[in-house]
């Protein structure tokens, strides 16, 4: 019979390696649970390893639900490498939209122009040549060798993280035990069916073992789970000490021309949001603008008005707290991005700015979603 066990692995245990959880009784679970997705090949089916890394990248930081709804658009759009490679940074950042952490698509593209040049524009199957490839961590070149090429590899994200840390009862944050959650994860690792092993423990993350209230009642896990065992699973593994939040504060421009378009500048190449369009604004900084730091900033001396209401809007790392300001403008137009409101959809615009056209009432589609 095939059996696998995983083996306590965390540094400092007293007892040595001893089986906790069967590969089997995972794989059983998820050939039943597992969920149909774009990305994901059929039982039986090969999957497209292009298609596997795009999804691994955009699902990093992004919802499945809102990868669902982005990534067939995106994949008709660059269905290859090469087509990725060869278009322009403003075409992928825009197709891009509503995934928000614009870096990963920086990363994507740099990865998708080093498969062109190194590798002909076909993805590698092996660990080592994926981890060459710019823009891939350790996790997306182990989940691609995986899931895409069967490779003997169990990646882990914060998912599995959060499953294996439960299962062997990590104390620690994960983000300091990253060699024992690899160790735990690799004692998984099966010749036969390796991909499965690697969506069944990101599948279990996802749907049974959740970071509130995990379901241990229905988890293939639970007779060897540690965490399970204590009464208190959701104890583990150990939180990271939390780090306040910055703040800051800015005033953004927007300026209209006797057309009705309204002025938009590009972000700098590197940075929070690099590369994407936003307004006119004051530096963001830790206090709120005074009047001189306003009149400076403002694109032009104009008939400034306040639309009224302050905006907040959370990045992972800071709160940014926005005051607008309006105004028209009858001759001489400042340099920048001149765009009408049919045209907002060509731009890559973050969340960030389609809630300031929103607030001043001028975006065109209500309805739609962006992202940061
Ligand atoms: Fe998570 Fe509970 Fe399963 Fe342990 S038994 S892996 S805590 S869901």
């Amino acid at each position: 019979m095939r059996e696998r066990q995983l083996l306590n692995t965390e540094a400092g245990a007293e007892e040595g390696p001893r089986p906790v959880a069967s590969v089997i009784a995972l794989l059983t679970w998820y050939d039943k649970a597992r969920r149909k997705l774009p990305w994901r090949a059929l039982p039986g089916e090969a999957a497209d390893p292009w298609a596997v890394l795009v999804s691994e990248i955009m699902l990093q930081q992004t919802t499945v639900a809102t990868v669902r709804s982005r990534f067939t658009p995106f994949l008709q759009r660059f269905p290859t490498p090469s087509a990725l490679a060869a278009a322009s940074m403003d075409e992928v950042l825009h197709a891009w939209q509503g995934l928000g952490y614009y870096r990963r698509a920086r990363a994507l593209k740099a990865c998708a122009e080093a498969v062109v040049a190194i590798h002909g524009g076909v993805v590698p199957g092996d660990l080592p040549a994926l981890l060459d490839l710019p823009g891939l961590g350790p996790y997306t070149a182990r989940a691609v060798a995986a899931i895409a090429f069967n490779r003997m590899a169990v990646p882990v994200d914060a998912n599995v993280a959060r499953v294996l840390g439960r299962v062997i009862a990590l104390e620690l944050p994960p983000a300091r035990a990253a060699r024992t959650l690899q160790a735990a994860a690799d004692t998984l690792a099966d010749p036969i069916r390796p991909g499965d092993v690697a969506q069944a423990l990101m599948e279990l993350g996802a749907l049974v073992c959740s970071p509130k209230v995990p379901s241990c009642l229905i988890c293939p896990l639970q007779s060897d789970c540690r965490g399970f065992a204590s009464g208190e699973p959701e104890r583990y593994p150990g939180r990271p000490e939390v780090k306040e939040r910055g703040a800051r504060f800015a005033v953004m421009f927007l300026l209209e021309d006797p057309n009705g378009a309204f002025l938009f500048r590009q972000r700098p190449a590197t940075g929070l949001l690099a590369g994407m369009i936003e307004l006119p604004s004051t530096p963001w900084q830790a206090e709120p603008p005074d009047a001189p730091q306003v009149r400076d900033a403002a694109p032009i001396d104009a008939a400034w008005q306040e639309v009224p209401g302050e905006i907040l809007h959370q990045f992972t790392h800071l709160d940014l707290s926005m005051r607008l300001m309006r105004a028209r403008i009858t001759a001489s137009s400042p340099p920048g991005i001149w765009m009408p409101p049919e045209g907002f959809s060509t731009l890559a615009l973050p969340t960030l700015t389609v809630r300031l056209l929103r607030h001043a009432g001028i975006w065109p589609e209500a309805g739609s979603k962006r992202s940061r």
